[in-house]
């Protein structure tokens, strides 16, 4: 669907650096620090910033100057949404999805995200999690072949993000997702594919159980204190010292491997710095 060949954005440093990737139908987890460039990545992707260099294609044909096509065909939902707090959901969404030109479920999307009855409400009056749920209303019902959808579940209680899982399950038939997220649960569960950028670079491009093999070696023990151990990773106190969990050297006698995680491969991916 959407190919990017080594390309570059550069604002005053460069926030992507020849990044090569093939996005075809299904679901795309993207994942990195704050600053790696994901929300750069999403906006290129929907067609809101452009490349300073490298070439992009939409289903085959290479994108010129315009990015017409691209926004018709994707719909971003942005990491920081600044909707109008006097305006209610429905208006909202209403308004947005006339301007792409589109009819959509708006009704049956909101009772699926639990929306119905503050749908009138002013935004400014709801929750920031509640905010976040209409924003996802809005990314689902605009129905686009391409969904980028920066941070979904940031804000969201583990209900809500349940809920969001299922309906992104539900609906990625056919359609490309694209979503950034901090949060690894949400990877294991939900994507057929996750994209690791750090620093602009894509460091890991692969199936989660792909990420999962780049795991280091993870250790336990019982410590007196942490002096000494490489990258701890969970500490838990116990009654005579602490129960820490590290990855890396083995580095005292006493430790025993501990099931590596997906959060150990990419904090190990990542660390390089
Ligand atoms: P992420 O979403 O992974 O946290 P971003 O894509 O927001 O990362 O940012 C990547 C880098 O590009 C950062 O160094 C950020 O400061 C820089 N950046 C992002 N947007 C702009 C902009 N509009 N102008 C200048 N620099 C920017
Ligand atoms: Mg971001």
């Amino acid at each position: 669907m959407i190919e990017l060949r080594e390309l570059d954005k550069i604002y005053s440093r460069p926030a992507l650096s020849k990044v090569s990737l093939g996005l075809h139908e299904g679901v795309v987890a993207l994942l990195g620090r704050n600053g790696a460039g994901k929300s750069t990545l999403l906006s290129i992707l929907a067609g809101l910033a452009v490349q300073t260099g490298g070439g992009l294609a939409l289903n085959g044909r290479e994108l010129g100057r315009s990015r017409r096509a691209l926004r018709e065909a994707a719909t971003l939902l942005p990491q920081d949404p600044r909707f109008d707090p006097a305006v209610s959901a429905r208006t909202l969404i209403r308004h947005l999805l006339r301007l792409r030109r589109r009819k959509a479920a708006i009704e049956e999307l909101l009772e699926v995200f639990g929306l119905t009855s503050v749908a009138d409400a002013p935004l400014g009056t709801l929750s920031g999690g509640t905010r976040q749920r209409v924003g996802l209303v809005y990314a689902f019902a605009a129905d686009t072949p391409v969904l980028l959808l920066d941070e979904p579940t940031q804000g969201l209680d583990p209900w809500e993000r349940l809920r969001f899982a299922d309906h992104l399950a539900t609906s990625a038939g056919g359609k490309l997702i694209v979503y950034s997220t901090h949060v690894i649960s949400d990877v294991e569960a939900l994507a057929d594919r996750v994209v690791v950028l750090d620093d602009g670079r894509v460091v890991h491009d692969g199936s989660p159980a792909e990420l999962l093999k780049r795991a280091p070696a993870v250790w336990t023990a019982e410590v007196p204190d942490l002096s000494g151990l490489p990258l701890v990773t969970s500490v838990r106190r116990t009654a005579d010292g602490l129960r820490a969990r590290w990855t890396g050297d083995r580095a005292t006698p006493r430790a025993e491997p501990a099931e590596p995680s997906l959060t150990d491969a990419y904090l190990a991916i990542t660390g390089g710095r």
